[in-house]
């Protein structure tokens, strides 16, 4: 692959807790990447969950970068802070009717599936079994003019008419990788308690930002699929991807919070130097 010109990486954490290693090699690659080629690293916020995402961590995710010797360019875009946004381009989905009210609870969903002979599974789990997307207009009238609850899901058959070609990607190292988007099924794009998804608003945003590598984990490789629907729905360029492999432990296993891996914070009240913590974090020199 060229590199896409201008490259504009970025790093995109969700502040539910302290970096660790794992994010600090996700950062330095979006980092390096950007810095040798004469490019952007921008830095987001992806805090759209209260329940799970406190500005304590956010705070401390832009001073452990600074620590480790990144900067950044242009202000932090904190995602919180522009909800409008994302609620612009669910009306604009919306409004060409490709998305419909959920008013399914969880429990109606697992019910529907225990229920049926075959339960398809997508990347996030069984796929929605579409009951909402086939109710009746004027019960779907009746329930939005009672304010019933609901989240907005895809409605991934009309989505996928709407593609004039199959969608696929350019991937770092391995040249374009055909996409697969209907495993996702009939999508939720914004939720009852949070009005908007991680899969929305990471794609307006690395639009309205003009990324063109998203650097990555490669657990996050399976959502570029539905990532790219979005981006052909609306009309948004297509970045480039480069998807690296998950740092692991000793153990071998993918570091994460639950299994203990060490907080950035930690190594440096350990008195550990940044530039070794960048090589632990596979970035020496
Ligand atoms: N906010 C996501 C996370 O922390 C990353 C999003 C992305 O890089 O596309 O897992």
């Amino acid at each position: 692959m060229t590199a896409p010109w201008p490259l504009v990486t970025r790093f995109a954490p969700s502040p539910t807790g302290f970096l660790h290693l794992g994010h600090a090699h996700s950062a330095l690659a979006g980092w390096r990447a950007a810095r040798q080629a004469g490019g952007r690293f921008l830095l987001r916020i992806e805090d759209i969950d209260a329940t799970r995402c406190q500005p304590t961590f956010a705070a401390a995710i832009m001073e452990d970068l600074a620590w480790l010797g990144l900067d950044w360019d242009g202000p932090v875009r904190v995602q919180s802070r522009h909800m409008n946004d994302y609620g612009r381009t669910l009306d604009a989905l919306k409004a060409r009717g490709l998305l419909f009210p959920c008013f399914c609870t969880r429990s109606d969903i697992a019910r529907e599936i225990a229920g049926s002979a075959a339960a398809p599974h997508g990347p996030d789990g069984p796929l929605y079994p579409g009951t909402c997307r086939r109710l009746p207009v004027a019960e779907r009238q009746d329930r939005m003019a009672q304010a019933v609850p609901h989240a907005w899901r895809l409605d991934m058959p009309r989505a996928l008419a709407d593609l004039p070609a199959p969608l696929s990607f350019e991937e770092a190292g391995r040249g374009r990788i055909a996409c697969d988007p209907a495993r996702f099924g009939d999508v939720v794009l914004a939720r009852k308690e949070v009005p908007a998804s991680y899969h929305l608003c990471v794609t307006h945003d690395d639009a309205r930002d003009g990324v063109t590598l998203v650097t990555r984990g490669e657990d996050l490789l399976p959502a570029t699929d539905l990532h790219r629907l979005l981006q052909h729905l609306m009309g948004w360029p297509e970045p480039a991807y480069a998807h690296h492999q998950l740092l692991t432990g000793r153990d071998g296993r993918r570091l994460s919070k639950r299994d203990g891996a060490v907080p950035l914070r930690d190594l440096r009240a350990r008195g550990v130097p940044p530039g070794e913590a960048r090589a632990m974090a596979g970035f020496p020199g």
